[in-house]
This record gives C-alpha cells, structure tokens and sequence, in this order.
C-alpha cells in the first residue's frame, strides 16, 4: 500500500532543495529524482519541461515524446482533463498554496491509470512553474473497485429496500451517507461528508430530545448500539417516520469509540398503519365500550382477557381488576359453575351458542341476559378462547311475558265466545283455531293445527270458494252446517309483521239463529196458511152458521102460522130445535179451540169410569146412527168396577164422542164401533168405521185445526175442522196420544191412548165434574114452593128461565141489574134461590154475589154463565155462588142442580 504522507514528504525534500540550486547537487539530484520510484515533473506554460523516468514509465511515453511535447491535461481521461486544468489553474493563479489530487490519465497505449498528483508552484529558469510528483494507485484503485463493487451490491440492496446507511468516524466526526440517505428524504445526494447536526436539527422538535438522549447514551458507552423512531423533515415540509439503527463498529485501545455505521429506514407506512391500527383499535374499544351489552373475553381456562365498561358494572370492578380473574372470584361456585359449563358448551359446539342468564349486578339489580358466546380460533386452527356478549333483554322478557299474558287473556276471553277463531297460513294450514264455538264443530280447541283448510273442507265448496277468495286478497263470509250446527264465518287476508301472509277467520255460531229464522219462516208460512184458513173458516163457518139460523128463523116464522096442526108444529119445533143444538155445537168447538189456543185450558181429574163414559157416549148418539142406519156398538175389556182410571172425565167424553160423531157423520152405510184395550201403563181407545177413509196424505193434518180432508161432498157433512183438532189438544193434555189408520172408501180407525192413572199432583184440582145426569134422575119433583130470585138482563133468556122455574116455584121476583138483586135480596130474605147472571149491566154478578153474601149466607146461588168458561166457574164458585149452569140453559141440568138443593 503506497504511503501518501511518505510520498508528501519526499516531495518536500524535493522542492527544498531546488530552492538552493547548484550545479553538482543538481546532478545528484536528478540523479536521484531519476530513479524515484515515483514519477516526478515540471510543468511551465502548460507543457512537460521535465519528467523522469517513473513519469514517462507511467504514462508509457519516452522523454522526448513528453518533454515540450504535450500538456498535462492531454494526459487525463475525459472529463478528468479539466480537474487537471483547474487544479493546475489554481496553483498558477495562487488560488491554492499546493494541490493534491487524483485524475485518470491516460496511457500511450489508451490504457487508463489512476494518478495521484502532487504538486506546488515553483520559480524554473526565472519563470513560475509547477513541481510535483505522480503516484500510480491504479492497483489500489482496482481493490478499491472491487471492494466498491460489493459495497454498490449493498448499496443497491440498500437503495432497492429503501435504506439509506450512513457511516460515522466518531473520532473525528466525519459523517458520511449514501445518497439514498438523501433521496429518501427529497434532498440533493452529497457525495462528501455531511454536518450530522444538520440532519439532527431536521428531527421533530418532539422527537429531537429523545433522539438526542439516545446518541448521547451510546456516546456515554452506555449501548453498543441504538434503535430509534422518529419523524424527520421531508423537503416538501412534511415530516416522515423513521427508523434509525446505529452500531457501535470500532472502537479504539482504550475502548472509545472511533466509528459507528447505521442505516435509516422510511418506516411511514409502517407508523401510519400503526396509527390506524392504534386508531381502530381504540375506536374499537371506544365502541365497545359504549356498547349497552356487556362483552368479554376469556382464555381456554376461563381467565378473563378483556372487558368492556358494561361488564366492569357486573362485578363492580375495574377491568384490570378483572383481567387476569376467573368467575370464581366474583361470584359464587354454583354460578360459576354455571358459566363455566356454558363456555365449554360454545366450545363443545365450535359455534356461537345463545342461553338465558339471570345475573345480579355489583350493585344489586338483576337482569335477564341473552348472552352470546363465540369460541375463539387463531389462524392455525388453536383454540385461543371464549368471546362473550350478553344483552340485557329484562324488558323484553317483560314484553314477551306480557304478551304471552295478553295472548292467554285473549285465548281466555275467545275460549269463552261461541266463536271459532282461526288462523290459516299461506299453504292452506290451521296455524290456530280457539273459542268456545269449537265445542259445536265437536273439535277441542287447535286440533285441527298443522291440517289443510282444503283437505278438511274439501266436501264443503262454499267454504273452499271463501277461502279462495281470501287467499286472493278479499274478505269473503260463508255459512257452514255440521252436526246441525250453523256457523257463519268470515275470512279476511292477512298479513303479518314478520311478513308472514295467511289467513284470519272468525266462525259465529248461528245456530239459534237459524232455527229463529227457520221458526220465523214457518210462522209465516203457518201466518200464511192459517190465513187461508181462516177464509176457509170464515165460509164455512158461514155456511154453518147461517144453515141452522136459517132452520130456526124460518121454522119459528113457519110457527105463527094459524092453521098449522099439532104434528105440524112438533116437526117444526123439533127441527129449531136441531138447528139450536148444531149451532151450539159449533159455538162450543169455536169456544173451546180458542180457549185450547189462549192455554186457558185447565185439567180437572177425578176417578172416571170408563165403562160409564163408553156406555154414556153410546146412548147419546145412537139414535143418530140409527138415523143413518148404521150399526153402532161399543165393547168393554174390563169389569166396570175395574174400569176406574184417574182422568178428566169431560174431556174424555168430548173426545170419545167427538170421534163416534165423526164416525158416524163420515160413514154412509156399514158399522161403527168402538171401544178399548188395556195396554200395560195405557189404555187404548179405538173408534172403527166403515166410511169413506181419509187419503193417505191428509192423516196427519186432519188433527190441525181447520183441516179437512178432501172430502167429496163437503156441504153434505157439516162441521167447522175443529173436533179433531180439540180432540188431540185434549188427549195430549191427559198424557196420551191421537192417530188414524185409514184407508180411502174403506174405513178409518181412530186411536188414543190415556194414561191407567195420571199423578194427580200433577195436575189442577179436581173438582166435582157437573154431569148432564142421566134420564132417569129426570124426574120432575113435586111443586117445591121456592121463592126464586132471576137477575138476567136479557129478555129472552129471562123468559126462559122463568117458564123453567115457574113449575118449583110460588113466587119469580125478576131483576136486570145486579145492583136491583143485592137490593131485592136484601129486601126479601126469605128467597130460597137466586138464579145470577154474570154478564149482567152494572155490577156484575160475581160482585152482586159476593154483597148478597155479606148479609145471607143461607140463600141458594146459581150463576149463570154465557159461554161456561173453566174460569167464570171458579170465579163464580169463589165469589160465593153454590154452583153454575152455563147457557143455554139445558132443562135437565137445570133440574138436576134444583133436586141437589132443594129435593126433600
Ligand atoms: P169436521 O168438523 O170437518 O168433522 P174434524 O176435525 O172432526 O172436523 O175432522 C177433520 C176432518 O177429518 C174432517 O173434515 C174429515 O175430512 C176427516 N175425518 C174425521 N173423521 C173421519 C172419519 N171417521 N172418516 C173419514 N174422515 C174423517
């Protein structure tokens, strides 16, 4: 290696002694010079005036070709022919005292060298010159290269990864950096050493100290090397991050440090990721933390790694309280235990897993969480813990359970409606269906849940056509009957909040609204119907009327005749006299069918012999079967001591004799007969006859009121259709039953049935039933002198009375008020019977009776009553009349009644 400071100082020597020349020293002198291992020159003028040997050796040249030959600069390479040229202008012009520098010259050959040159001003031959010496360095330089080389391999690395490297020879704090150094920054690239302390001051002023501590520490030998971050200056006025690594590489015998190498690494995007990442993070937190549910997270050990605010609240601790923790530290083993088994249950399931808590808080409040536990997984696949979130949901399980409240009141409240409430969805599915009206259907409340409307309904097509429609968006109502019961139902199309779509339905049940309807209808049409009946009746009874009206006006007016004989007379009477009784015949049906109609019907029971009645209704209407020439006959199963049963011995006549009169009054030719039959608890009563029958169709209606069947000869037959119609309403109020057998031309049987016995507590009082008396108790007793009392209004009937009376009595006091009886009677205490009519001007007969008996309790009373209504008896009886006799008045009766008073 060529020593410059030996070369510097030889070169000193040199120029000294040409300072001094002499002839003899000169020549030893050059002697010397010429055989330097250095090359030595002169220049003058910008030409060679000397060279050696080693000179011309380096350039390849001989003296001659150099010495006055050439310029020093056309010896330099290139651009360094002008280092040449300046340098050598320096030195001439006095700018520089010597001059020292390196420049590729060039050889004679072209092949380069590198030269290092010496040189200072000097007087040759009485002019300014330059004296130096040349260094061939090129070996050196060549290792210098090679060693340059892989420097630039690292520097290009360096400049590549964008390091900048610097090189700091501390001892005499030369600073060195590679331009990337520079560039990186947005500075000019120096190739010399730079002030380090420029580069310092470019530190942020927030960074500067910290940076400055740092040197100040390696320089106190406290590190071998140092790493720090700060922000430096860019030259756009930005400030970047770097990273700045220092190493302590040389050191000197005492242990000082001489040099240190370092490298400077833009680490912007790396802070700036790291800002965001701070950023985030604690944006992340931030959120957490305000978060209203409670978040954790745990280790696989169940140690607490993080919380957040909400939590803290739990255990009443701060986090870093609580990190580092287990459960178990807080809250009782039981709990923990609880959460523990939780946690692993979301590990178990390697997926989030929900449950329900109930937690107290620190501070004693309690709350329903719905808490969310997520295990945790690194990238690898390990399982690194348990992240837990846990919401409070107290309120909404408030809200769920109130709902659930509501929905039981409401299931509760349609539970007890006789409706039907439905829910169908979108498919066509009962998703519900409650309410007391499922009981009709004969279905329990959600049984038909999970079924199709359409698989259910599908034999009712005005239900599926309903359904249909609500299904397309319509509301639609349709009726539908099962097990005799009506429902009317209404479906709506409905749409839920959880967009769900189906159908909503409400089922009534109309069952009793039907049968209104249907009672209603039927009332009108019976409206309807008995409407036409009543014209029919209206013109039969017209007919019915006006027929034996017609008998008596006529005949009594055929009476005043003068010449009319005796027989003549009788036939007359005789026929007024059947006209009056087929009249009163007709008023009675009439009386009794709207007395049956208005309920004012009473039962009146007593021991009743059947035989007696069978034999009664046979005498009374023989001889008009004898008339039309019929057989009549009756048959008695029983004794007639048997023959006892508990009834209304009334009725039982009205319907017994109802029914042979009809015989007989539909029968043209043959026999009727009838009679009975003991049928275990009943007996069973039969009219047969051989008469014209009743079509098939008419059996049932003829019982109605105001119904006959077709017959043929209408007018020939009499009658108004009520006798059978009171004949059922009778045997029905006994506890029997009424029908006919019959056959068209052939005959008719009529059957009834009576209970043996009937519970007579059942039934109404029984009352001594008033019978018209048998023939043969009509026996006129002797004149019984009576002083009779008549209180009747109506001339005719009055005049009756008193011819009736005339044969019992010695005196006929007659009144046509009541007021005129009490006064008569009050007047005459000795009469012996007062015959009341009720209906009479004034007071009434039931009051004049009841002011009689306030003074004569003695005095015989009789009322008479005009249509023999059950209640005018009972009144009668209760106003204090002995008894009653209805009008018009029958003879026998009459005489009968007088015989039980008054027969001695
Ligand atoms: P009527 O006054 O018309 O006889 P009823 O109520 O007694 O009224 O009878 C109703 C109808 O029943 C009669 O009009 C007649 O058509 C029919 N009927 C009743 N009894 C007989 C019978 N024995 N034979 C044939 N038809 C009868």
């Amino acid at each position: 290696m060529i020593n410059f400071n030996s070369l510097r100082n030889l070169h000193f020597l040199f120029k000294k002694k040409r300072d001094k020349p002499c002839l003899d020293s000169e020549v030893k002198y050059r002697e010397i010079v010429e055989h330097l291992l250095v090359g030595v020159y002169i220049i003058q003028n910008d030409s060679f005036r000397y060279g050696n040997k080693k000179f011309c050796e380096i350039f390849g040249y001989s003296y001659e070709d150099i010495v006055e030959k050439i310029s020093p600069a056309s010896l330099a390479f290139g651009s360094d022919k002008n280092i040449v040229k300046e340098n050598i202008r320096k030195l001439i012009s006095k700018e520089s005292k010597s001059m020292e520098y390196e420049f590729r010259g060039v050889k004679k050959d072209g092949s380069i060298v590198w030269i290092k040159a010496l040189g200072n001003l000097i007087s040759y031959k009485g002019k300014p010159a330059i004296s130096g010496t040349l260094i061939d360095f090129t070996d050196r330089k060549l290792v210098e290269e090679a060693l340059y080389i892989g420097e630039e391999r690292f520097r290009v690395t360096l400049e590549a990864t964008e390091i900048g490297n610097w090189d700091w020879d501390v001892k005499n704090d030369i600073w060195y950096a590679s331009p990337i150094y520079y560039t990186m920054l947005g500075y000019e690239p120096v190739a010399e050493p730079s002030d380090r302390r420029v580069w310092l001051a470019r530190i942020h002023p927030e960074d500067r100290e910290y940076v400055r501590a740092k040197i100040k520490d390696i320089l106190a030998y406290k590190e071998d090397r140092y790493i720090y971050e700060a922000r430096i200056l860019h030259a756009d006025g930005s400030y970047r991050w770097y990273q700045v690594i220092g190493h302590i590489i040389e050191k000197d015998n005492q242990g000082r440090i001489k040099r240190m190498v370092g490298i400077r690494k833009d680490i912007t995007d790396f802070k700036q990721a790291e800002e965001e990442l701070k950023i985030s993070k604690s944006r992340l937190r931030a959120l957490i933390d305000t978060l209203p549910d409670l978040v954790w997270v745990k280790d696989p050990h169940g140690v607490y790694l993080q919380c957040n605010h909400r939590f803290e609240q739990l255990y009443g601790a701060a986090e870093k309280e609580i990190v580092g923790k287990t459960d178990y530290d807080f809250v009782g083993k039981e709990l923990a235990d609880f959460f523990r088994q939780k946690d692993s249950e979301a590990v178990v399931a390697g997926k989030p897993s929900i449950n329900e808590e109930e937690v107290t808080f620190s501070d004693g409040h309690k709350e329903i969480l719905e808490t969310i536990k997520t295990p945790i997984y690194e990238s690898d696949g390990r399982f690194v813990g348990v992240l837990g979130i846990g919401r409070d949901i107290t309120q909404r399980k408030k809200a769920q359970q109130e709902l659930i409240r509501n929905e039981a009141l409401i299931s509760a409240a349609v539970d007890n409606l006789p409706i039907v409430f439905y829910l169908i969805d979108k498919d066509g599915i009962f998703n519900l269906s409650i309410g007391a009206g499922l009981k009709g259907l004969g279905l329990l409340p959600n049984q038909v849940v999970g079924q199709s409307v359409f698989d259910l309904y599908k034999d009712f097509p005005k239900t599926i056509e309903a359904i249909n429609k609500a299904f397309s968006g319509e509301s639609a109502i349709f009726e539908l009957e099962v097990n005799e019961v009506h429902y009317l139902s209404i479906v709506n199309p409905m749409s839920m909040s959880d967009n769900r779509a189906g159908i909503v339905g409400v089922g009534l049940d109309i069952t009793d609204r039907k049968k209104a309807e249907f009672e209603l209808l039927k009332a009108k049409e019976k409206a309807e119907e008995s409407d036409q009946l009543k014209s029919a009746f209206l013109a039969n009874m017209s007919h019915e009327i006006r027929t034996p009206m017609n008998g008596i006006l006529g005949f009594a007016g055929l009476l005043k005749e003068p010449e009319l004989s005796g027989e003549q007379q009788k036939k007359y009477i005789r026929i007024i006299e059947e006209s009056g009784e087929r009249m009163l015949n007709i008023i009675n049906d009439i009386i009794n069918i709207s007395k049956i109609e208005s309920g004012i019907i009473d039962i009146h029971l007593s021991e009743t012999n059947i035989n007696n009645q069978l034999q009664f209704v046979y005498d009374s209407l023989k001889l008009d079967a004898y008339h039309k020439k019929l057989k009549l006959s009756f048959k008695c199963e029983l004794d007639e001591y048997e023959s006892i049963i508990i009834t209304d011995g009334e009725k039982f006549y009205g319907i017994l004799s109802n029914l042979v009169k009809n015989a007989i009054k539909y029968t043209d030719m043959g026999t009727i007969e009838f009679g009975y039959a003991v049928k275990g608890e009943k007996m069973e009563f039969y009219v047969k006859d051989t008469g014209i029958g009743i079509p098939k169709e008419k059996v049932e209606v003829i019982f109605e009121r105001f119904i006959q069947a077709d017959i043929a000869d209408k007018m020939a037959r009499q009658g108004a259709g009520l006798g059978l119609a009171i004949s059922k309403a009778y045997v029905e109020m006994l506890g029997g039953k009424i029908w006919v057998d019959s056959e068209e031309s052939k005959g008719s049987t009529f059957f009834f049935t009576l209970p043996c016995n009937i519970d007579i507590d059942k039934k109404v009082k029984i009352t001594a039933a008033v019978h018209p008396d048998t023939e043969e108790k009509n026996v006129i007793p002797e004149n019984l002198g009576l002083k009779v009392l008549i209180a009747e209004d109506d001339k005719a009937s009055e005049m009756l009375i008193s011819i009736e009376m005339e044969k019992f009595s010695r005196e006929i006091l007659k009144v046509n008020t009541g007021k005129h009886a009490v006064e008569t009677c009050l007047n005459n205490p000795d009469i012996d019977l007062v015959l009341m009519d009720i209906q009479i001007p004034g007071m009434n007969g039931y009051d004049a009776t009841r002011e009689i008996r306030e003074f004569n309790k003695e005095v015989i009373i009789i009322a008479q009553t005009a249509f023999a209504l059950e209640g005018d008896k009972e009144k009668a009886i209760d106003a204090g009349c002995n008894n009653y006799i209805s009008k018009p008045i029958n003879p026998n009766i009459l005489l009968s009644l007088i015989q039980s008073y008054f027969a001695k």
